[in-house]
């Protein structure tokens, strides 16, 4: 096949020069209740991959993204005991979920991925909306039962924050620790 970005032959949907020019993170960070949320890339960056996400290629496109940043992540990460990781709303929309592809990039020593823990009961969809639609018409997340305490929360792209907000608000109502929360992309840095 050839590869999307430069056309040449690749045995990839993207060949592993493109990987490694385009998809190299580089990180950044805000927070949300004191908690730290990095982010792999700008959404500005890899905003026509991301643009895959409800067709076929989404979920190879995913997979390379994830493999790029939350596997190396992941394989970095040293910590003192194994951290839970809980992906927001990994439902599956076209046969696969875009957030349970990057929970599951980062299985690793010191992080357990946990499936289907976090749902959202309002679908409403957020694309193009402002903070104040989304203030109103919150996700309202319901969480499973789970083991362990200290969690990682992860998601696809942070916007306004109010998804991650109300996702940090359940895991505190529930007594869980968010010690950090990963995202792909930041949408608002420019
Ligand atoms: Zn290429």
């Amino acid at each position: 096949m050839k590869c999307l970005l430069c056309e040449s032959f690749s045995l990839l949907h993207i060949c592993s020069t493109c990987q490694e020019i385009f998809l190299t993170p580089s990180l950044s960070k805000r927070t949300i209740q004191n908690i730290e949320v990095i982010s792999f890339y700008k959404y500005q960056d890899i905003k026509n991959l991301l643009h895959t996400k409800h067709t076929d290629l989404g979920y190879y496109i995913y997979t390379i993204l994830a493999k790029n940043s939350f596997t190396k992540f992941a394989q970095e990460f040293n910590f003192t005991q194994k951290l839970q990781a809980i992906a927001i709303d990994d439902k599956s929309d076209e046969n696969y979920s875009h957030t349970a592809i990057l929970n599951k990039a980062l299985k690793s020593k010191y992080i357990k991925p946990q499936y289907n823990i976090l749902r959202a009961k309002n679908s409403v969809s957020y694309s193009g909306k402002n903070k104040e639609f989304r203030l109103i018409n919150p996700r309202d997340f319901q969480l499973k039962k789970f083991k362990g305490n200290e969690v990682i929360l992860v998601d696809d792209i942070i916007t306004t924050g109010t998804t991650l907000n109300e996702a940090i608000t359940v895991m505190k109502l529930s007594k869980k620790e968010v010690l950090f929360c990963l995202t792909l992309a930041d949408a608002e840095l420019k």
